[in-house]
């Protein structure tokens, strides 16, 4: 691999994003932790993607690709290697009928929801307030209140990287992303690049109801004042991980700046300048007193990045 910095110059000639150096990712993750990676992409568009993986492919380099960084937990010592960030320059939505939407990975969640609900097409109303990209959404198959990404999605164009004609741009259907519970199957190279999505044709007024009411919910009850990356851990089946972890006596216990919220046991909020090392070991101690107590291994749903070395 060249240096980091032969690297982003090398990048920087060939694509018309941004290129950073030693990027400090807490500034780009909604829980505002975590160390620098050391280099960051910021596409913009399908050309300087594909541009992108192009060089990629001729590079031994870990990759990891992000989008609002709503669910991952960054290492203090930050990420080695490259981070392509999925965003602004990557979010186009167009309608190619009434029900069927053509949209790019970087475009929010709730855009989505709001095009919409205002034409009347019903599915995704209730995932208002999840603040990712559609990209992390439906690698996470996000969900909330009934209601999931992936039963909406009709295929996904993926970008592969890796040598010969294995790199380029592929379609995936439903099926080969075997789309489950706050997951799917998409290999260590490759990355979601847009979607088709059907919706259901409804009442507008109606859906609008629903996704307000969603809203609310989501104030009522998940602390939303503080940075965070929302529920830690998977619901165990048929449980749910915050009783769990309010049954144990739990909420308000903290390691340094993480704690673990008194509004939703699930979720670990950051009061100020909480470390990545801190966050982890108040996880560690969750699951420990939930195996201890009630028996059930959780599982994490937030994804933990970066080089920990021994930092827990
Ligand atoms: C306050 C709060 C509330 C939340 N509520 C919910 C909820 O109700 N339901 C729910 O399911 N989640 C919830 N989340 C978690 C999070 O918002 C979702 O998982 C979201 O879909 C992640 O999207 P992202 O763009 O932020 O992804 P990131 O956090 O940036 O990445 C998440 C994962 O997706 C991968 N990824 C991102 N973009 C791409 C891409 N283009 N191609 C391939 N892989 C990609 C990353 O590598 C990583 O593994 C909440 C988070 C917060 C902070």
């Amino acid at each position: 691999m060249k240096g980091k910095h032969q690297l982003a110059e090398a990048i920087g000639r060939r694509i018309k994003g941004r290129v950073r150096v030693d990027a400090p990712m807490a500034a780009l993750t909604t829980f505002r932790i975590g160390g620098p990676a050391d280099l960051l992409v910021e596409p913009m568009g399908t050309e300087d993607l594909l541009r992108l993986t192009e060089i990629l492919s001729q590079e031994d380099i870990e990759v990891l690709v992000m989008g609002r960084g709503s669910n991952l937990l960054v290492s203090d010592r930050g990420i080695r290697g490259l981070v392509i960030r999925i965003g602004r320059g990557l979010s186009r939505l167009r309608f190619e009928s009434k029900d069927l939407v053509d949209v790019e990975a970087g475009c929010s969640v709730n855009r989505l929801v709001r095009e919409t609900v205002r034409r009347g097409l019903g599915g995704i109303e209730r995932l208002f307030g999840i603040p990712g990209s559609l990209g992390g959404a439906v690698r996470m198959n996000a969900g909330a209140f009934g209601q999931e990404i992936g039963e909406r999605l009709q295929e996904a164009w993926v970008v592969r990287w890796g040598p010969g004609d294995q790199s380029g741009l592929f379609k995936k259907g439903t099926h080969e992303l075997n789309l489950r519970y706050r997951d799917c199957d998409l290999d260590r190279n490759e990355m979601f690049l847009k979607f088709k999505f059907r919706f259901i044709l409804d009442d507008p007024q109606l859906l609008e109801e629903r996704r307000k009411e969603a809203l609310f919910w989501r104030k009522e009850r998940q602390p939303l004042g503080w940075p965070s990356a929302g529920s830690v851990f998977k619901n165990p089946p048929g449980m749910s991980a915050g009783e769990l972890i309010e049954r144990c006596g739990l909420k308000g216990k903290s390691v340094g700046d993480a704690v673990i919220s008194e509004k939703h046991a699930n979720f670990i909020i950051n009061q100020g300048r909480a470390t990545a090392a801190e966050v982890r070991r108040l996880m560690e101690l969750a699951k420990e007193e939930v195996f201890r107590r009630e028996g059930v291994l959780l599982e994490e749903e937030i994804r933990l990045v970066g080089e920990w070395g021994d930092d827990l």
